[in-house]
């Protein structure tokens, strides 16, 4: 009778851990058959915002209580990408295995987040997963619309002189193009959409000239920065600068000129005017052009109407970054509406925010901490200087170091390249990087 009981015990321990196995299988499996998890937080996005916010989190909340969504296997450091089209770093080096930098103790579903259902805290993936969360984090970044460039697509793939530096698949092409452009008209772009770091349509254009002038061919090149705006940059003392600089140079700005067409047969580019009742446009040829692409939110967020505000980016609190419906949900980065520009270090000054504010949130308390829109943008002017423009809200100049950041320096494009790498591999995607804003009031004596 003994027996039999203590074996009933045995057996029952047994299924109750085969049980509590599969549970966790279920809930932590990032594959397998279609079944429902949960965590504590969920984190769309594994790019820059999206693994540096998971990498605080899962401190907090512990290991296994953080789910990120992200269906790609690589991690690039995109910032990079303007001196690999310059020929000045190695593409191998703007990335690493995505597995690598997931955060310890994170939960990775490699796959898309193709619904938001944000009543009932649960988003679907395209595998037909469905995730429960406490809390969401949202860092999808930009979509990239080639295709809404008539003839783009297919010229980036057939001739070698249309090139981009804004995608992995497409930014090796631009340093060949270069180096194999011996006179003619070269063309740079800007769309008329928000785009990620709005300088990098420009820097690569520096760069080129540059490159043409070492090598004795910049007689030969005519320089076009074609740009959709009304304006060369949108902060008042950085745009001075830049102005003066493509007059020395002797590059000619083409303002409210949004590219429409390029037809990769005719080596011609379309583009309409802007701001222009008549719907006029106006053909270039180009022996070499580097395209910005249009980009939005991803289609997936845009379509979200609940997420989303009229211009389909992730309706935040700009300085708090918490959703503005959604008080469980928060934003980071480029996939929200938060009027900065959008790079990665203005991601790094998110960051200490959007923590401290999901943290009171986590204890039943308000969030308190304010983003004061600080971005920054290393507007590389040559292969050796580089102007370090910083700003927040309203182009309000916020400059880390005690001299004119508005001068080209040999300093700062040594900070861009050597620096600023090392800081996001090895702080930022870590969960240890805030921005500069620490140094600047230590060199500002507090002041700023
Ligand atoms: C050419 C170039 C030059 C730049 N120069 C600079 C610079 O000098 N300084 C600077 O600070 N910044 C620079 N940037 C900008 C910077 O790289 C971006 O602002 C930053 O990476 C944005 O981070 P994010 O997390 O918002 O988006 P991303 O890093 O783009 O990450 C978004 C992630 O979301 C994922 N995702 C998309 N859709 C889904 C979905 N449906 N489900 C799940 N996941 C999804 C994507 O796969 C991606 O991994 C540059 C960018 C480019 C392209």
């Amino acid at each position: 009778m003994a027996l039999q009981s203590g074996r009933r015990l045995l057996g029952l321990k047994f299924v109750r851990r085969i049980i509590a196995q599969e549970n966790e299988i279920a809930m932590f499996s990032t594959t397998g058959p279609t079944n429902a998890k949960s965590c504590k937080v969920l984190v769309v996005g594994g790019g820059t915002g999206g693994i540096s916010t998971a990498a605080r989190f899962v401190k907090k909340v512990g290991k296994g209580n953080v789910i990120i969504i992200e269906p790609t296997d690589t991690h690039y450091y995109q910032a990079m990408w303007t001196l690999v089209g310059g020929g000045a770093k190695k593409f191998t080096d703007t990335s690493k295995p995505m597995k690598s930098v997931i955060p310890s103790g994170c939960n990775w579903i490699q796959d898309k987040a193709v619904k938001f259902d944000p009543e009932n805290n649960t988003v679907t993936t395209e595998g037909g997963e469905t995730v429960n969360y406490e809390y969401l984090i949202i860092g999808m970044g930009l979509q990239l619309n080639f295709e809404n460039v008539k003839g783009l697509v297919d010229a980036l793939k057939t001739d070698p002189n249309v090139v981009s530096n804004y995608s992995p698949n497409t930014v090796n092409k631009t340093f060949p193009a270069l180096q194999n452009l011996k006179n003619g008209e070269a063309i740079f772009t800007f769309p008329s959409t928000p785009i990620k770091c709005a300088g990098a349509p420009q820097k690569i254009m520096y760069l080129a000239d540059d490159y043409l002038r070492k090598n004795g061919r910049r007689d030969n090149v005519h320089i076009n920065f074609n740009t959709a705006l009304g304006v060369i940059f949108g902060v008042p003392k950085y745009a001075e600068r830049l102005r003066e600089l493509v007059s020395k140079r002797n590059i000619t700005v083409n303002y409210t000129h949004n590219l429409t067409a390029i037809d990769a047969d005719k080596k011609e580019a379309v583009f309409e005017i802007l701001g222009n009742d008549k719907k006029e446009t106006k053909s270039f040829k180009y022996d070499f052009i580097h395209v910005t692409p249009p980009m939005s939110a991803p289609d997936v967020l845009r379509n979200s109407n609940r997420l989303v505000d009229s211009t389909g980016f992730l309706d935040v609190n700009k300085e708090t970054l918490q959703h503005v419906k959604y008080k469980n949900i928060f934003g980071i980065g480029d996939c929200t509406n938060i009027p900065t520009s959008k790079t990665a270090a203005a991601i790094a000054a998110q960051n200490g925010v959007l923590y401290k504010n999901l943290s009171l949130v986590m204890e039943g308390g308000n969030v308190s901490s304010k983003y004061d829109g600080y971005t920054s943008c290393p507007l590389v002017t040559s292969y050796e200087r580089c102007i370090l423009a910083e700003f927040g809200f309203d182009g309000k100049v916020m400059e880390t170091f005690p001299v004119d950041q508005g001068k080209e320096r040999r300093s700062m494009l040594l900070l861009k390249k050597h620096v600023m790498p090392t800081i996001y591999w090895e702080a930022m995607l870590r969960g240890y990087w805030n921005g500069p804003g620490v140094f600047r009031k230590l060199m500002h004596f507090g002041k700023s």
